[in-house]
């Protein structure tokens, strides 16, 4: 078994939370309402995983499967730059997008598929100076939700859900990867899609992802992260701020 990885948020307190970032070899699912800051935190780890070891990073590069037109290559840019102050050194935000690999999945089919490419692409990068260190699908879920509505398909919608999560697993254990999935719930229950204040997944996604995260709008550019469950650590909670330069104390 490979050094476990960990990539930093950004954010001490949410790094401590997660024990000094989030994993290699696992699954971190973040769930929120719409606007809470998930697809934030993914931009942000896609920077921060290309960074060395010293300053948060794995020296690796990110595949991205964008499953709802969110990935902004100007945010990347924000994001650079703030970490360029930060460390005060100098960073090209373009060798960072290049070492960004966007897939957008238009079903969920499609979405499980790329999991595939996103093997043979790491594959392709393992010997290179930037290894495969970081998958994100943003969102997990989106389309399963579009596509599998109604009590009768949600036996089918986890199944394939399931098989998945198993595929992203393993990429993460094959790749030294971290992986980190999106989750949107609701705020208000809605009858007609059974409870999605909870995340979609239920147990299953549960039993799957090894670290769960829920995030939520605070004062201002103030977010709160808590840690539901976890291996090895214990529950907590982590103020974070959005900021232009990006995720922040
Ligand atoms: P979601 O959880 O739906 O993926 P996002 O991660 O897209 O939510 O968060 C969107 C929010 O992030 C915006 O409402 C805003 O508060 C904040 N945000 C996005 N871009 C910036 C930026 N450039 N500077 C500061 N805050 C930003
Ligand atoms: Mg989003």
């Amino acid at each position: 078994r490979q050094h476990i990885g960990k990539i930093k948020t950004g954010c001490t307190e949410f790094d401590e939370m997660m024990g000094g970032g989030i994993e290699s070899q696992s699954i971190t699912e973040i769930y929120g309402e719409f606007g809470s800051g998930k697809t934030q935190v993914a931009h942000q780890l896609a920077v921060n995983v290309q960074l060395p070891e010293e300053q948060g990073g794995l020296e690796g590069s990110v595949i991205i499967i964008d499953t709802e037109n969110t990935f902004r290559p100007d945010r990347i840019q924000q994001m650079v730059e703030g970490k360029a102050n930060e460390l005060g050194i100098e960073l090209d935000y373009e060798e960072f997008l290049k070492n960004i690999h966007v897939a957008r999945a238009f079903n969920s089919n499609h979405q499980i598929l790329l999991v595939d490419s996103a093997m043979d692409l790491a594959n392709e990068l393992k010997d290179s100076g930037k290894p495969v260190r970081l998958m994100i699908v943003d969102s997990l879920t989106a389309h399963f939700r579009a596509e599998y509505i109604g009590r009768g398909t949600l036996a089918d919608r986890q199944q394939k859900l399931n098989k998945h999560l198993h595929g992203l697993q393993r990429f993460a254990n094959l790749n030294n990867s971290a992986v980190l999935v999106t989750n949107q719930v609701m705020s208000k229950p809605d009858a007609f899609f059974g409870d999605p204040t909870k995340p979609i997944g239920g147990h299953i996604l549960g039993h799957t992802a090894t670290f769960r995260l829920y995030i939520r709008k605070s004062k201002g550019d103030k977010r709160i992260v808590k840690l539901i469950d976890s291996p090895n650590l214990p529950e907590g909670e982590a103020v974070l701020s959005v900021t232009r330069d990006g995720i922040v104390d």
